[in-house]
């Protein structure tokens, strides 16, 4: 197929990221798969970004993550000076058949702005929209812009202006998910994982309050702010506390770590993190929000551990109540589910990211969607 794609993953990180990076990962992981089938992709990111790609556009030298710290105003100038260079580029060649853009609303804004001239665009949404509908008023590129979600709920939530524009959801995937269903089984440790940034949304303060309460050992993995580290958050000091996540911490969730049955310990990454995944009785999730995508959903599965979680957001469209994990809607019941997990079959929790989660699957999906913007911006 010959189909040039320019995939604009923004400034704040460099592809692959060097630890977290949500958007960053979607992108390293969707982009040698759509290689494989024939797509000519041009990545738009930072100097400092080694994923094998055709061609690569910056206008920073590394990632601009720190600047997430700075007031919104300088936030917005890092952002539009990496589209003004996304915009410059596509002004000057007419080689791309379409843009796949994952920046936010400031990218959505920029794409719909260029008007007829633009290569036809497809923006992916990667956060629960409901409380921005401000963000997204806006969408003049009319029938060039479309939007596509991570999951059903994330997209049924959104502003009516973005459903308008969309042209369905394509699941989160996992590399980890290739032959999952082939993998031998590991040792079952003793231990629970809460995987994830710690944030209010993600409810460590309740899993923890409840490990303490039931009486399971748990492990809470993840950056606090932009802290990745225990003894980097220790030397932070005071100062610490003007970002809300540290604030969250230390007065919800560091009350309920003892560092005996509740443990934080940091980003963990690599096989280090796949380790602790995989050898969890089960992976909780007490979700306080509306979870548009989960990858580390989807990462637990193909690592055969069942998944305990508030049925929010996609969880139900991830997780078969029963089979591959149990949901509730009652918080206070996580603790007993958690107990109850070690009942499900590993070798289904496996079979099933294999069935669905790949990134192979999540490239075809995607290809698919191309064709149909394309299609739609052709329309008469
Ligand atoms: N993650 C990680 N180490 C950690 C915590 C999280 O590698 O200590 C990864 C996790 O495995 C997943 C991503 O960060 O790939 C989080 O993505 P998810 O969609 O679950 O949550 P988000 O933070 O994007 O809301």
């Amino acid at each position: 197929m010959s189909l040039t794609v320019l995939m604009n993953a923004g400034p704040w990180l460099s592809v692959p990221p060097p630890g977290y990076g949500g958007i960053e990962n979607v992108v390293a992981t969707l982009v040698p798969e759509l290689r494989r089938l024939g797509v000519r992709v041009v990545l738009a990111s930072v100097e400092t970004s080694t994923l094998p790609v055709d061609e690569k556009i910056s206008v920073f030298p590394d990632g601009q993550f720190h600047a997430l710290q700075r007031p919104y105003n300088q936030v917005c100038g890092v952002s539009q000076a990496h589209l003004g260079g996304v915009v410059r580029a596509l002004h000057a060649r007419d080689d791309i058949d379409l843009v796949h853009d994952h920046v936010e609303a400031v990218g959505l804004a920029t794409m719909a702005a260029m008007g007829p001239d633009a290569p036809p665009a497809l923006h992916t949404l990667h956060w629960d929209l409901a409380k921005h509908p401000e963000l997204y008023g806006n969408l003049d590129g009319g029938d060039r812009v479309r939007v596509n979600g991570v999951s059903a709920s994330q997209l049924a939530r959104a502003p009516q202006a973005l459903r308008d524009h969309s042209v369905g959801h394509v699941h989160l995937s996992t590399p980890l998910a290739v032959d999952a269903d082939r993998r031998p089984p590991v040792d079952q440790g003793d231990h629970v994982i809460i995987l994830g940034r710690i944030n209010p949304g993600k409810g460590q303060d309740l899993g923890a309050r409840l490990a303490r309460q039931v009486g399971f050992p748990l492990v809470l993995a993840g950056p606090v702010g932009p802290y990745h580290r225990p003894e980097d958050l220790a030397a932070a000091g005071d100062e610490a506390r003007q970002n809300p996540d540290v604030r969250f911490f230390y007065d919800h969730v560091a009350p309920h770590v003892d560092g005996d049955l509740v443990r934080w310990v940091g980003t963990v990454a690599g096989q280090e993190r796949d380790d602790l995944l995989a050898s969890a009785r089960a992976a909780l999730f007490p979700l306080r929000w509306e979870e548009p995508g989960g990858t580390a959903v989807v990462e637990s599965l193909a690592l055969g551990t069942p998944v305990v979680s508030t049925a929010r957001g996609c969880l139900p469209e991830l997780i078969e109540h029963g089979r591959t994990g149990l949901l509730t809607t009652d918080e206070e019941e996580l603790g007993d589910l958690v107990l109850a997990a070690g009942l499900l079959d590993p070798a289904e929790c496996r079979r099933e990211a294999a069935a669905r989660f790949t990134p192979a699957m999540m490239a075809e999906q995607y290809v698919g969607l191309y064709e149909r913007v394309r299609q739609l911006a052709a329309r008469p």
